[in-house]
């Protein structure tokens, strides 16, 4: 679209790690894409959610101790060193327009996978109303755009809800952020996710609480499957509850 290519120009990509200015969408420059944590599938990955494993490990140790009710997760790259970094960027300093780096690591991540399911469409992981208010934008959803757009396949952003504040999950054991997440999401309308295949966009994935409780409230409401794709994943398995 023309006011894409205007906006880029007086906004032009830039790499993720360094900011300086890439060609096209790609997410790093030159000099730091060799190094860049990005994942793929030369690299022994859990069969489930796409962290890597130890040798020999079919599922990495979260997937083997929790259920999980997505069908698989699609992961662009590890959360960790300057990625890290920008990954807080955009999600609290209020860099938003980080998103295209982001959300071009994702699609690039499902291009390697060749075949994907027909999904229905495509969702971010919801923020709560306050949170929305704080943030001022849901970072999942600037991601999920330019994916969505990208498998020519719908943004819905209305079929799934946040209606409890959580605190901050991060430094919260499993067993915790679970509790919290309880009856957390909600999807109002059943009728429009039954029968569904629908690809769920976040930002990181860390124990997979969050993604997974989302997925057991849209399977509950008569969805057919729900996938994953988040642009990073933590390398470690969090630590057992
Ligand atoms: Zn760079
Ligand atoms: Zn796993």
């Amino acid at each position: 679209m023309w006011i894409d290519r205007l906006v880029r120009l007086v906004y032009p990509h830039r790499c993720l790690t360094c900011g300086k200015v890439v060609r096209g969408r790609a997410a790093f420059c030159v000099d730091c894409a060799p190094t860049a944590p990005i994942l793929n599938d030369s690299i022994r990955l859990c069969k489930k959610c796409s962290r890597p494993t130890s040798e020999g490990h079919f599922l990495c140790r979260d997937c083997l101790v929790h259920p999980r009710y997505f069908v698989g997760c699609f992961a662009a790259a590890l959360y960790k060193g300057r990625l890290r970094r920008a990954m807080i960027r955009f999600k609290f300093r209020n860099q938003p327009y980080l998103y295209h780096g982001f959300s071009h690591l994702i699609l690039m991540r499902l291009a390697e996978r060749g075949i994907l399911p027909r999904f229905d469409f495509v969702i971010p992981a919801p923020l709560s109303k306050n949170r929305l208010a704080e943030r001022g934008y849901n970072q999942a959803e600037l991601l999920a755009g330019p994916v969505a757009r990208g498998l020519k396949v719908p943004l819905v952003t209305d079929v799934i809800y946040k209606i409890k504040e959580t605190p901050p999950q991060s430094s919260l054991p499993y067993h915790k952020r679970l509790k919290n997440l309880k009856n957390a999401f909600r999807v109002p309308d059943k009728s429009r996710v039954q029968g569904k295949t629908i690809l769920l966009i976040d930002d990181v994935f860390t124990s997979g609480a969050t993604a997974n409780e989302i997925s057991k409230t849209l399977l509950s409401a008569g969805a057919k499957e729900v996938y994953v794709a988040v642009a990073t994943i933590t390398q470690i398995d969090t630590p057992s509850p």
